[in-house]
């Protein structure tokens, strides 16, 4: 205590009571003025219900009633873009993030937690993906180029070795010339082709890659998530969530989630789904798992 009197006061009263003043006015020295490591997980994600266009993650700051500290107030809303037809959307309603996000991670956990869904997990990491039919390919194509090359190489060849003094010169020379531009041609489209089929394979690893990093996660996704930084959350749901669909409003039951595309297929009752839908027929709603 500055200012009690009881030690020499390093700060005189007077000072104190100004700072004290000033602090109550610029808001400086808030236990917690806003959260620095806040990320709005779901934006873009989320969609709206009404224009379905991605809703994004807004900061509200409210002055606590003593007016000593502030309280930040995170919500998903739809942007109103302009339309097409020159309108914008009036979906106004605002989301409290933690609501959403969790509900939609309380989703995951329940998804992985079945041993099924482990089993399927590991099966799938350890899997080698077939990629036989386009190492086939590509090798049919390499040969080819190497058979054009040596075609090439050997017109050339005749092409110099041709006789001057030869009465058809001219006509064999032409004749030589233009089989040997057929042949680059071929060559330009086989290069092409295989550069095509390279890009398709390393796609394909690269895919394979980044859902084994997923999948790998989602074994430990119970232990792990929570003690993510909302930066590590947000990158591990957008790498493995499409999109989440929510409706307008809460339904009676509390449940406000609609749909949730995957990025990658996870396992549910039994089959490999792209998405969970608790509006469609036979889907979520009905297993009685959700
Ligand atoms: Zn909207």
């Amino acid at each position: 205590m500055l200012h009690d009197g009881a030690h020499e006061a390093i700060v005189s009263e007077e000072d104190w009571q100004l700072a004290h003043q000033q602090r109550l006015i610029t808001g400086v020295k808030q236990e917690k003025t806003h959260s620095l490591e806040h990320e709005h997980i779901l934006s873009g994600i989320l969609k709206c219900p009404v224009c379905g266009g991605g809703m994004y993650g807004n900061v509200n700051r409210k002055k606590k009633k003593d007016g000593s500290m502030y309280r930040d107030y995170f919500y998903y809303a739809c942007k109103h873009r302009l339309h097409i037809d020159g309108k914008r959307c009036d979906y106004h309603k605002q989301w409290d993030e933690d609501i959403v996000n969790d509900a939609v991670a309380d989703v995951i956990r329940r998804l992985v937690r079945t041993t099924q869904f482990e089993t399927a997990i590991r099966e799938k990491i350890g899997r080698r993906i077939d990629t036989t039919e386009l190492e086939k390919k590509l090798e049919l194509k390499r040969k080819k180029l190497r058979q054009l090359t040596g075609t090439k190489d050997r017109l050339g060849q005749q092409i110099d070795q041709l006789d001057f003094d030869d009465s058809h010169y001219n006509r064999k020379y032409q004749d030589l010339q233009e089989r040997q531009n057929t042949i680059y041609d071929e060559i330009v489209i086989t290069e092409a082709d295989i550069a095509d089929v390279q890009v398709r394979l390393n796609n394909i690893r690269q895919q394979k890659i980044s859902e084994d990093n997923v999948y790998q996660f989602l074994l430990y996704f119970d232990k792990l998530y929570d003690k993510f930084s909302d930066a590590e959350k947000k990158e591990f749901i957008s790498s493995f969530i499409e999109s989440v669909e929510i409706y307008p409003e809460k339904l009676p039951n509390g449940r406000f989630l609609k749909r949730i595309e995957f990025r990658f297929p996870v396992f549910f009752n039994g089959q490999q789904v792209d998405m969970l839908s608790w509006d469609a027929e036979g889907t979520v709603e009905s297993s009685g798992f959700f």
